[in-house]
Formats: structure tokens, sequence, C-alpha cells
């Protein structure tokens, strides 16, 4: 364990963000690793398993978008998976209540029990992002890393944005140029692109965060069913 976390402090060090590292927060990262690795062998939630990646690739990767939310939001995780960027957000902003988010339930297995050993704000929600009507326009603001393109995934978390909300898409290389497949859609959406970070983060590459503001509600036409989505994207 103490490899373990002396493993994530470094690499959140070279990533400039040794704050949550530290203390309790450290021990935090370092027992969800441990239980990562342990879940993974019996169901598959991740491709990487080595600690540095880990830590690089899951971690601090998933605090790329943490400077992006508002203090106290009420967030939503579009298509969490095993937990990103759910866990960490969660780990270093206890002001914030989240809600995971995804299609598959079995992967909400992971973040549930995880939520419940580390003391952390998160109800998970097992179900697609486009069928939640009772959901819609009640986020402060949706978070989504390696779920779909811009242009699919903007129609799948901007209808659950109040107005006045964001919607922080975490992208990496390819982020402008799926931005620039999105700019109609986002319009159409009642979303504003407000700021795009383009940044690298150490050896994981370029990582480009996309933040969009939404300035009117969603028209009652989106989102569409997921065929069409993905059929004819806005
Ligand atoms: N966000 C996590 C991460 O970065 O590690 C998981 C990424 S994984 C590649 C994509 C996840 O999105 C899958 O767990 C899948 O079940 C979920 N997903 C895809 N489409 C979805 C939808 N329409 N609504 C909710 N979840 C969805």
């Amino acid at each position: 364990m103490n490899d373990t976390l002396s493993i994530i402090q470094n690499v959140f060090a070279e990533c400039g963000i040794p704050q949550y590292a530290d203390g309790e927060k450290g021990e935090k990262f370092a027992i969800l690793f441990e239980e990562l690795i342990a879940f993974n062998s019996i169901t598959n939630v991740t491709a990487i398993t080595e600690c540095e990646d880990v830590a690089l690739r899951h971690f601090a990767d998933s605090l790329t978008a943490v400077d992006k939310i508002p203090v106290g939001a009420s967030v939503i995780d579009v298509g969490c998976g095993g937990g990103f960027p759910t866990l960490p957000l969660a780990i270093v902003r206890p002001d914030l209540a989240i809600t995971a988010l995804d299609s598959t339930a079995k992967k909400l297995v992971f973040v549930e029990s995880m939520a419940k050993k580390l003391s952390l704000d998160v109800k998970t929600l097992a179900a697609r992002a486009e069928e939640i009507p009772e959901c819609r326009e009640s986020f402060d603001v949706a978070t989504s890393r390696a779920v779909a393109r811009m242009n699919l995934l903007t129609e799948l978390c901007l209808p659950l944005v109040k107005v006045g909300g964001l919607f922080v898409a975490m992208k990496g290389a390819s982020g402008r140029e799926e931005l620039a497949e999105a700019e109609n859609g986002i319009v159409k959406l009642g979303g504003k692109v407000t700021d795009v970070d383009a940044f690298t983060l150490q050896s994981a590459g370029e990582r480009v965060i996309i933040t969009v503001e939404k300035i009117s509600q969603t028209p009652p036409a989106y989102p569409r069913p997921w065929g069409k989505i993905k059929k004819k994207p806005l």
C-alpha cells in the first residue's frame, strides 16, 4: 500500500497536482487502485492495470476537469464506466454531489462499492443518457470522458444540464476536430462553447477540455433515440 501511495504521489507531482495525493486523499486513491485491480480480475472495467498508468491515465486524467466545475455543483457523469472521472472527482471535491450514470449496470457495482468504502457523495444510475426524461435539465454540470464523439455526446449530455449550467467534455488529441463537427448541434441544443483548454498530460499526450455553457432550454425534440443520434448527428 505504501508503494502504491508513493507511485500515485509521484505521478500527481509530475502532473502538477501534488495536493490531491496528500493525506486522506492520497490514501483514498491508493485504496481505489488496489480495489480497482481486484475488481478488474473478476469483471473487466479497465485495460490499464499498472499503478503508474492507472495514476496517470485514470486518476490524473480524471482530474483534468476538476477546476472547470463550480463549488457545490450537482454533477452527472455520463458513461462513467468503472468510475472515471466520477471517483477521482469525488475524492478531491467533497463539495460535489455526483450522479454516476452508465448503461451497463455491472460497472456501477464497482462505483457504488467504492463510494461506500471511501465515503463519497456519489449516487449511481443504470440507464442510457438519452432515456432519462426525469433527469432533464436537472444538473448544474454534466461531465463525460471516452464515451462518444463530441457531435453525438452533446445530444446525450446537454439536455441533462440546467440553463446556466455547464457540459464539460474531456477529450484527447481529436478534441478540436470533434468540436468543429459539433458546433451546429451545440447551438441547436441550447449551448455555447465558453472554453477550450488544450494541454499535454505528461506521457498520456494531448488533452482538450471543452466547456459548453447551457444558455437556453434544449428543444423538446432532443435527445432523440440513440439510433437517430448516431445516424444523423445534429
Ligand atoms: N468514462 C469512463 C472512462 O473514461 O473510463 C468509461 C468509458 S467507456 C469507454 C464508455 C462507457 O459509456 C461505457 O461504460 C458504456 O456503457 C457507457 N455508455 C455508452 N453510451 C451510453 C449512453 N447512451 N448512456 C449511458 N452510458 C453510456
